[in-house]
């Protein structure tokens, strides 16, 4: 190898392998708007909000998803560390918080329920 394809090397083939990691996570996380509207169509009758915002986050050690509504609308965070492990039923776990949001006990009967109906 001259010196020009040593640097050839590093600068265009050593990122690239770098870089494999990332897209083969990109492409192996489930795309969450449409496991949400597929899963609302299928489990919820279409009833959830569609203006839910979905996203991936990154701090959030130990918990697989949580809900959040911030007044207007409901916030899923999907921890990134299990973007390939997420199961349907984590996904209508937090669905089921949303269609029972005003229910005061975190998992009480109505939440039960709405897991038992989503089948
Ligand atoms: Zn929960």
């Amino acid at each position: 190898m001259t010196k020009t394809h040593k640097l050839a090397f590093a600068l265009l083939v050593v990122p690239f392998i770098l870089f494999i990691p990332l897209v083969a996570r990109w492409f192996l996380s489930p795309n969450l708007a449409v496991v949400y509207a597929e899963s609302n169509a299928r489990y919820f009758n279409n009833e959830l909000p569609t203006t839910t915002v979905l996203d991936w986050n990154e701090h959030e050690d130990g918990t697989v998803a949580s809900t959040q509504f911030d007044g207007e609308r409901f916030h899923l965070s999907f921890n990134r560390a299990y973007a390939n492990e997420i199961q349907i039923e984590d996904v209508k776990h937090e669905m089921c918080h949303i269609a029972t949001w005003d229910e005061v006990e975190d998992h009480g009967p109505r939440w039960q329920e709405c897991m038992a109906r989503a089948k």
